[in-house]
């Protein structure tokens, strides 16, 4: 039997088109192989928005191109986005044993690639500008009761910095009766939370008839028996009106949880980023929030040493950061994209004043993340449990609806079924618990 590796980088996007390259290759009859090394074909499923992912897709690659040294009939395949960004191609195809170049406008056509590349012997090239929608092709969903549903593909976003729009193409939305239809199918299999998936899932339906928007959508399916959790991501705070907060607010199913990219607090960056909003917006908008929606948990993504920041713009992105009292915050190294306007920009910052401005944005976002989950120490939180502890297999791991991790000991059979937990004690990863009056929910 042909046995096959699917190997991923990057946002969830790329984890659900994996899901869909190994439920091709489970069609064509292979079935994934224990270890990697043994397997008939193996997939990288690449990522570039930094060069950081980059390099540990290429190295990863160097060490599955050794192991086809030691079984030369082995396929190596490289998906997703990296092929497809400006000079992507042209230099893997300078890497000797690389069979396949897929980008993820090209994923249906696995199948047919596969053959090319047993009859020809340069790389297979499958590199389409736009995305496709997945519409009807095989998958192989790898939890048990969450699963992602993309909603968008593409994005029409033009953000200066990033690489994702020259990559994956313009925004497209999937048909609504189309996402229904497979959320109600997942419920009807026993999933319980579902996460819709796009790069701006705010603008879902701008490209669809009138009346189809992402808060319709949301009271749409929050009207789905059964669906315990609904998440979404990524939103943009441009897009995230008012109407939505109350939305969110009105239907028990969307977690009280917000996702919103700041990037940057400094009004000029934002401009030169071609965010679309100010920092006045953002603290408005993460106003309404708090008051709309309580107990809301606010998270973010923010870039430091976009091209000409300086210190003082850097401090208004830590002022940002102690108003709006974030959860949590994915911080990252701006990292100039081959084809971005970003890239061309004069006054690239040298690493050494990123890392520091790195270091002291973590250093200030990690008291916050304490002192937050500090302040839930007493309370009771509904936890839907994952599944063991990674760090103590003895005790069950699982999210609040605001996506904190909660630990507590508990039973396996709980896996999957809401239940309270008592907070005792509070980390920066995670917090602790003990199960408050047995199975709640
Ligand atoms: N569509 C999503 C995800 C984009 S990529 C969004 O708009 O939020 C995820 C995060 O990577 C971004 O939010 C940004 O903070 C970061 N990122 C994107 N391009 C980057 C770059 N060139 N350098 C550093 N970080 C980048
Ligand atoms: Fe990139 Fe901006 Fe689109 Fe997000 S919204 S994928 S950061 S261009």
């Amino acid at each position: 039997m042909l046995k096959y590796a699917v190997l991923t980088w990057g946002c969830q996007m790329n984890e659900r088109d994996s899901e869909i390259l190994a439920g091709i290759l489970e069609a064509l009859g292979y079935r994934e192989a224990e270890d990697p090394r043994d397997a008939d074909v193996v997939l990288l499923n690449s990522c570039c928005v930094r060069a950081s992912a980059e390099r540990k897709v290429l190295a990863k690659l160097r060490e599955v191109l050794g192991w086809k040294r030691r079984r030369p009939e082995m396929i190596v395949g490289l998906c997703g986005c990296l092929p497809r960004r400006p000079g992507g191609a042209e230099e893997l195809k300078k890497w000797r044993g690389l069979d396949l170049l897929v980008g993820p406008g090209n994923l249906g056509d696995l199948p047919a690639l596969l053959e090319r590349c047993r009859r020809e012997d340069v790389p297979v090239v499958a590199l389409d500008p736009e995305e496709r929608l997945t519409e009807g092709l095989p998958q192989l969903r790898r939890h048990p009761w969450k699963a992602w549903v993309t909603i968008t593909r593409g994005c029409d976003n033009w953000c200066s910095y990033c690489v994702v729009p020259h990559v994956r193409g313009r925004h497209q939305s999937r048909d609504p009766q189309a996402i229904i239809q497979e959320v109600q199918d997942l419920v009807k299999r026993g999933y319980r939370e579902v996460c819709l998936l796009g790069q701006n899932v705010n603008a879902y339906g701008r490209d669809l008839e009138p009346g189809v928007d992402f808060s319709w959508l949301l009271r749409r399916l929050d009207r789905i028996d059964g669906l315990l959790r609904i998440r979404y991501t990524t939103s943009h705070p441009r897009d995230f009106s008012p109407e939505m907060v109350e939305t969110i607010a009105s239907c028990h199913k969307v977690c009280e949880h917000f996702h919103l990219p700041l990037q940057s607090g400094s009004d000029r960056i934002l401009r030169l980023m071609n965010r679309g909003y100010t920092q006045e917006q953002y603290i408005r908008l993460c106003e309404i929030i708090r008051r709309e929606v309580p107990g809301a948990s606010i998270t973010t993504d923010i870039m430091v040493g976009f091209p000409g920041e300086t210190e003082d713009d850097f401090r208004e992105t830590l002022y940002v950061v102690r108003t709006v009292q974030f959860e949590a915050a994915f911080t990252f190294m701006y990292s100039p994209r081959p084809g971005t306007r970003a890239a061309a920009m004069q006054h690239q910052l040298p690493r050494e004043v990123k890392l520091a401005r790195l270091q002291e944005l973590i250093a200030v976002q990690k008291e916050i993340t304490e002192r937050r989950n500090q302040a839930l120490v007493g309370s009771v939180v509904e936890v839907i449990p994952d599944g063991p502890s990674r760090k103590d297999p003895h005790l069950l791991q699982g999210r609040t609806r605001t996506d904190k991790v909660v630990v507590f000991a508990g039973k396996l059979e709980m896996v999957g079924h809401p239940v309270s937990v008592l907070i005792r004690q509070a980390g920066t990863w995670a917090l602790r618990g003990t199960l408050w009056e047995g199975v709640g929910g």
